[in-house]
């Protein structure tokens, strides 16, 4: 009778066991299940602290059977693990999964920088005209942005530019005009080339000032060049960027390494020369400067003023910018403002 009881009693264990490990619905409840029945104070193990009360008949059976129904649900802990993983790793999947019908995500495009813009367009013009486009150092040696373009130490001209000094011969280039100095010391004529990039002055920014502008400048020397080649380039670059009906005039100026020197107007395109608030009432604005290479611009790079000849000019890409879509703020441009910046 007692041995149909423990029979009973260890069959409806391993049935209990079983149950246990089947409905363990995660990582958690299944080690609680390993743990009620197969730790080191479980079910199984109090079973086999207990055999010394069975007789001793008995107990190689019981002891037998204890051994197999721990192998048993070692076994079983272990399908039920798997079984628990996979279908986690099928829930994750369902929900990471990518429902490639849904619409996308449009990303906001940008756009190009209207200095950047007016710089391409500046670029194509020259390049269609046969011009190279070369670049040079910003941080420059006096000799190169003053010295070599004919404005020798207390020159007057020096006061035209406040300059930012790093030591007393290392500066910012106020000018891009040491890239033509750079570029004929390197090679001999004929030289035709545009050289953009950034320049410096000691300015306070305000409406029309910035203490860092863009330039682009640019040089030809060759046998036989006049001022009636720097007219007809000049005026062939302002009417290609600013239309072919505008006016273009040409107003005697002074700089230091041009001689004779010229500033260049293109007529206003809101009155059309009549005389407006965008153009101070003058009908024309003014866009760059240049003129017929000095000769002692050419004797200090070893070029014989005798036998070649050019012409230089200079303008500001912030200036051209400002006349072409008509901004009235040059801080507008470095400021970063998206709602100015998506305009264009
Ligand atoms: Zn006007």
């Amino acid at each position: 009778m007692a041995r149909q009881s423990l029979q009973e009693e260890m069959t409806a264990l391993r049935e209990r066991a079983l149950a246990a490990i089947q409905a363990a619905g995660d990582a958690k409840s299944l080690e609680e299940a390993r743990v009620e029945f197969l730790g080191k104070k479980g079910v199984l193990t109090q079973l086999l602290r207990g055999m010394g009360e069975l007789p001793p008949e008995e107990r190689p059976a019981v002891g037998k059977w204890v051994n197999a129904l721990r192998d048993e649900l070692a076994e079983a802990l272990e399908a039920r693990r798997r079984q628990l993983e996979q279908a986690a790793l099928a829930a994750r999947l369902a929900e990471e999964a990518v429902d490639v019908t849904l619409p996308g995500k449009r990303p906001a495009r940008g756009s190009l920088h209207p200095l950047t813009r007016v710089l391409r367009e500046m670029l194509d013009v020259f390049t269609g005209l046969g011009f190279e486009v070369v670049e040079g150092p910003e941080v420059e040696t006096d000799y190169y942005n003053f010295e070599a373009l004919n404005i020798p130490r207390h020159h007057p001209a020096r006061d035209m530019q406040d300059t930012f000094y790093i030591t007393e011969n290392i500066l910012l280039r106020t000018q891009t005009s040491p890239v033509q100095i750079r570029t004929m010391e390197s090679r001999r004529p004929p030289v035709k080339i545009v050289a953009p990039g950034k320049v410096y002055r000691v300015d306070e920014a305000d409406a029309t000032h910035s203490p860092m502008f863009h330039q682009i400048e640019g040089l030809l020397i060759d046998k036989g060049v006049t001022m009636a080649d720097l007219k007809g380039t000049l005026t062939a670059v302002a009417h290609a960027l600013f239309g072919e009906d505008r006016g273009v005039r040409f107003r005697p100026s002074y700089f230091p390494f041009t001689e004779p020197s010229a500033e260049v107007d293109i007529e206003c395109g809101i009155c059309r020369g009549q005389g407006c608030r965008f153009c101070g009432g003058e009908g024309w604005l003014e866009i760059l400067g240049c003129g017929m290479v000095h000769p002692n611009v050419l004797r200090m790079v070893n070029y014989d003023p005798e036998e070649v000849g050019g012409f230089a000019f200079g303008m500001g890409i912030e200036r051209v910018a400002l006349l072409k879509y008509g901004i009235e703020d040059i801080r507008l441009l470095f400021e970063s403002d998206m709602r100015f910046l998506q305009q264009f």
